[in-house]
């Protein structure tokens, strides 16, 4: 199974330790979405990563013992009652998870590529987008 994790840190537990932690001691493979790092060390990022569940959740709860605040994202969900196509979202996304089908002029999302970075949310004008982090 897959998750993404969203990990906030600071300068005393720094990025790449997390990697190390992931990799060595659970056998993930984790993919870097996002990362944002202050200029104090601080910092927030969204990592994907697959595995077996149990070694997720060993791992989450391995992060949190070392100090990281760790939480899953979800993954963005679209109400299709709401949603008319409009494709508002489609240009507005940074990863391209959404798209247009070219037989339908639907809009079609994907939304494994997601970093959680809300564009999409705040440019649906009928609000058929929520994530929740
Ligand atoms: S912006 Fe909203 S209404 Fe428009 S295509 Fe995207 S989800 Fe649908
Ligand atoms: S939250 Fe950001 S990355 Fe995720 S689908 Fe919306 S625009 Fe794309």
């Amino acid at each position: 199974m897959d998750k993404k994790f969203k990990i906030e840190f600071d300068e005393a537990n720094v990025q790449d330790s997390v990697s190390y932690i992931l990799v060595t001691e659970f056998d993930l493979k984790p993919n870097v979405l996002k990362a944002e790092i202050s200029g104090d060390g601080s910092g927030v990022m969204i990592l994907a990563l697959e595995g077996e569940e149990a070694k997720l959740e060993a791992a989450e709860k391995r992060l949190k013992e070392a100090g990281f605040n760790v939480s899953i994202t979800k993954r963005i969900e679209r109400d299709e009652d709401l949603c008319w196509d409009c494709g508002a979202c489609v240009s507005i996304c940074p990863v391209f998870c959404f798209s247009h089908d070219k037989d339908t002029m639907k809009v079609m999302l994907d939304n494994s590529k997601c970093i959680a970075c809300s564009s999409c949310v705040n440019a649906c004008s009928v609000h058929a987008l929520s994530l929740h982090l």
